[in-house]
């Protein structure tokens, strides 16, 4: 008797979505909570412990729209006792000095200003993760599997087939890649990128401070990249913020491996003293800071969003909500298609009006970016007029807080 080879299992779902990052998480209660019946892969499951191993010390702002997409999934409620609103927004211009950092000027931005709520609300990335774990389960429609992921893919008209790393099949309507920077679904699909990099990297970590800070997340600006606290909810009775602090390359790695005093006094004089001491609370994460944008959004049966479409670097809140601002889109999209998902008139509506996006954000950003960072006295003066001209003209100012781009 013939032996065959044992046939592959398939499956069969409305929305493939390939990795389990925060983006991913959410696209998969977003399209399970709108009635698509979807399955989210990833090879790795989420770190759900501060103090764990991988665990992804940043933390997310997360902007008026982001808040407005919880909504309209129904989970807003639930995620919503985790968050620190952001009251408003304080901008503070440095320049060093032979007496420490010298205080240029400072701006604030409230929040209320343009609505009768906070600007943003801020989430550590480990908690959004342990939330989202803790709410998926109850979206019948949304299925989470970890251990596995995706290895290749073949597309035709009406769908997708997907080729699991344990062999499975998974045909569906629509694959949305949410597999990160370096998305293997990207490169099967054969969509280059292009690719800025800065030479900076970005520590990332929490930190107790001796003086409140009033739910108002400030930004301090010197050369070599921007030191930004964003709040949190006091731990152990003790104010604290999320701590962003950009740097060139060496000194970032310098900071990283430094003893914890001199770390912590470096740390309060780079935060000129402005929420008093500063104690490092956490272990520190180190991010290479690059600006990168898919060539195309959507392929056959495809579509890219989130990290595996563009990478940002961490200014103005912009990586994780403009992300959300691609689901959001494509989530629209799907609704308004139900009758054949993920078909080529949808996606090319949806590559074309998140391209324009997502490319004026990402030139906002990495102009904002080189201008901050500057030694050189010419653009530090443009970034001193730059900062007062986006605060002190009304119409600039509301302008910039209405389009979610915080005052950059
Ligand atoms: C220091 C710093 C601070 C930041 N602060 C903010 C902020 O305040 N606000 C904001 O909006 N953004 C912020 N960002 C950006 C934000 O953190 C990122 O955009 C976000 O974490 C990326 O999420 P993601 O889900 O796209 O990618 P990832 O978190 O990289 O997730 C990708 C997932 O895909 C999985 N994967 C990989 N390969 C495969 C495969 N073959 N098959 C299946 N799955 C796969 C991975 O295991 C991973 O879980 C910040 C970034 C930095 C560096």
């Amino acid at each position: 008797m013939t032996q065959h080879a044992p046939k592959a299992t398939r499956e069969t779902v409305d929305i493939l979505v390939v990795g389990g990052g925060i983006a991913g998480m959410i696209a998969a209660a977003a399209f399970g909570a709108s009635g698509f019946k979807t399955l989210m892969i990833d090879p790795v499951p989420p770190v759900t412990v501060g103090d764990d191993v991988g665990s992804d010390l940043r933390s997310t702002a997360f902007l008026r729209p982001a808040r407005d997409l919880f909504e309209k999934i129904g989970i807003w409620d639930r995620l919503a006792p985790h968050a620190t609103p952001l009251e408003g927004l304080r901008i503070v211009d440095t320049v060093p000095s032979d007496d420490g950092p010298l205080l240029r000027s400072e701006r604030q931005f409230e929040g209320r200003e343009t609505a009768d709520e906070p600007f943003g609300w801020n989430f550590l990335n480990w908690h959004m993760r342990r939330a989202l774990v803790d709410i998926l389960p109850s979206i019948a429609l949304a299925e989470t599997r970890y251990g596995v992921g995706f290895k290749s893919m073949l597309t035709r008209t009406g769908s997708a087939i997907v080729t699991l790393s344990d062999g499975t099949q998974v045909e569906a309507k629509l694959v949305v890649a949410a597999d990160g920077r370096n998305s293997a679904v990207r490169e099967a699909a054969g969509i280059g990128v292009s690719t800025t990099r800065y030479g900076q990297k970005s520590l990332a970590f929490t930190a107790f401070h001796s003086l409140p800070h009033g739910n108002v997340s400030t930004e301090i600006y010197r050369d070599g990249g921007p030191f930004t606290m964003v709040p949190l909810a006091d731990i152990d009775g003790r104010p604290a913020s999320a701590i962003v602090w950009m740097n060139k390359g060496p000194k970032a790695i310098d900071l990283l491996n430094m003893d914890i005093d001199a770390f912590n006094a470096e740390m309060t004089d780079r935060s000129a003293e402005l929420y008093g001491n500063m104690e490092l609370a956490s272990q520190r994460g180190v991010f290479p800071i690059i600006t990168q944008v898919a060539d195309q959004l959507s392929g056959q049966r495809l579509a890219l969003i989130a990290e595996a479409a563009h990478v940002l670097p961490p200014i103005g809140a912009q990586g994780l909500n403009t992300s959300l601002n691609d689901l959001a889109a494509l989530l629209e999209l799907c609704e308004a298609n139900t009758h054949d998902i993920g078909n080529a008139a949808m996606l090319d509506t949806y590559a074309r009006t998140r391209h324009r996006d997502i490319t004026a954000r990402a030139k906002a950003v990495d102009l904002f970016n080189r201008v901050v960072r500057a030694e050189d006295g010419l653009l530090q003066s443009v970034r001193l007029l730059g900062l007062k001209a986006v605060h002190d003209i009304k119409p600039v100012r509301m302008g910039v807080m209405r389009a979610g781009l915080g005052p950059l």
